[in-house]
């Protein structure tokens, strides 16, 4: 197929799946980005001869340079790295797999250059997304999702010619591993629990925001975004099995679902050839062997993160770079052993409360809040004691 692509975040779970589907599909890595595992960045190199190579960690980069010494592979580093491999003229699509508002500044320097966008980094989009969907539609760029919820939703839009015949978007959640806990239960909770997801193996990011239902928070804001609905138009239902990846139900009270196996390489298998469809790189659904297919509504007391986001997205402006700053700042320090399960909504609640949203903000206002979100943070960690 020839088709030619640079891969932020090669490293990470989206990344290597990526490069699974890359294989199968015949296609191109023609960068590969990671920010500090040089080891496995060298045997994708070696195995996938990318014209451009990027460590976004310096002393990383300068390790990699080393390795690939004998390939003829170019090495660039830091940020800037990842804006020349977001915008390498060799590639026509920009996989956008790295964790955070990282992901931000290389996205916008791919629609600036006129690159498909196979987005996974939901971040940008709740940070962003206002900017950043005017960016891709002055510059014509289809940005088509990676996450499973919003593949599906995006399936089931084919042929959708008019956005006012959709009702409602229906965003399916596994509920993660604390699904049915109390509030008195999750005070308990550690971070290796934290860490083992029911159906999906994914970052350890991803995996925390799956626990804390935060992660359904962020793909609320993403899909308002993507699909430029209101809130009143998207809403969440906890589906333990996984299979049904999300709905669209339509003004006739059609409700059009995409079902499959709980596996990452379809829906960028689909990023990548949208619109067609090329042989399965995931394995068959089997309908008959399926756990049960059921529906409950989210415990916004228990997992107060998913109401946070609904409320961010509300206030619109800065708040969702707000959310997502304290978030990733919170999910850091649980990650880190330095705070306890229930402090990532406290503080984050908290941080929403005391940095105030702008309204129609700048790339430079969302950077700036996302800045202050972080400090903010800092501020109130003294004051947090260990559960
Ligand atoms: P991961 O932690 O496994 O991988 C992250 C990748 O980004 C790695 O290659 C890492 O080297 C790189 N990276 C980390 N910090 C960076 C930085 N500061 N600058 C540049 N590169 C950096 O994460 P993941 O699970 O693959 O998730 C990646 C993105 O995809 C996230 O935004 C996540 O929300 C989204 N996503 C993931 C899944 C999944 O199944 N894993 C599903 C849907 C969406
Ligand atoms: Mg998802």
């Amino acid at each position: 197929m020839g088709q030619s692509i640079s891969l932020l975040g090669s490293t990470g779970s989206i990344g290597r799946q990526s490069l699974d589907v890359i294989a199968a599909c015949g296609m191109r890595a023609a960068a590969l980005t990671a920010h500090r595992d040089e080891a496995r960045l060298e045997e994708q190199c070696r195995r996938f001869r990318p014209i451009l190579a990027v460590m976004t960690d310096e002393r990383a980069a300068a390790g990699l340079r080393v390795r690939l010494a004998d390939t003829g592979i170019r090495v660039a580093s830091g940020p800037e790295g990842l804006l020349e491999a977001a915008a390498l003229p060799e590639a026509g699509t920009v996989i956008t797999a790295v964790v955070g508002i990282a992901g931000l500044k290389p996205t916008l320097a791919a629609i600036q250059a006129h690159k498909r966008i196979a987005l996974a980094n939901k971040e940008t989009l709740v940070c962003a997304g206002e900017l950043v969907m005017d960016a891709a539609q002055a510059h014509g760029v289809d940005i088509v999702p990676v996450d499973s919820e919003h593949s599906a939703i995006f399936q089931c839009l084919q042929g959708c010619t008019d956005r006012g015949e959709v009702h409602r978007l229906i965003l399916t959640a596994s509920g993660g591993p604390f699904y049915g806990y109390t509030p008195e239960q999750l005070r308990g909770v550690t971070l290796e629990q934290a860490l083992k997801h029911p159906n999906w193996s994914m970052g350890a990011k991803i995996t925390v925001d799956s626990a804390t239902l935060m992660n359904k928070g962020l793909e609320f804001i993403e899909a308002m975004r993507l699909y430029r609905l209101p809130p009143e138009k998207i809403s969440v239902v906890i589906h333990r099995a996984s299979i049904i990846h999300s709905l669209v139900e339509y003004c006739d009270h059609a409700v059009l679902a995409q079902l499959g196996t709980p596996d990452m390489r379809l829906p960028i298998q689909y990023a990548l050839t949208w619109p067609a469809r090329t042989a399965a790189v995931a394995p068959p659904l089997d309908l008959l062997s399926c756990p049960p297919l059921t529906f409950a509504p989210p415990d916004e007391e228990a997992f107060p993160c998913l109401a946070l986001a609904k409320e961010a997205a509300r206030t619109g402006g800065t708040a969702t770079a707000v959310l997502n700053g304290a978030n990733e700042e919170a999910v850091g320090r649980f990650l880190a052993g330095e705070i306890g399960f229930c402090d990532i909504p406290a503080l984050v609640e908290r941080v929403l409360a005391a940095v105030p949203a702008v309204q129609a903000p700048s790339l430079a206002d969302i950077l700036e809040a996302d800045r202050q979100a972080r400090a903010a943070l800092r501020r109130l960690l003294p004051g947090i004691p260990s559960n």
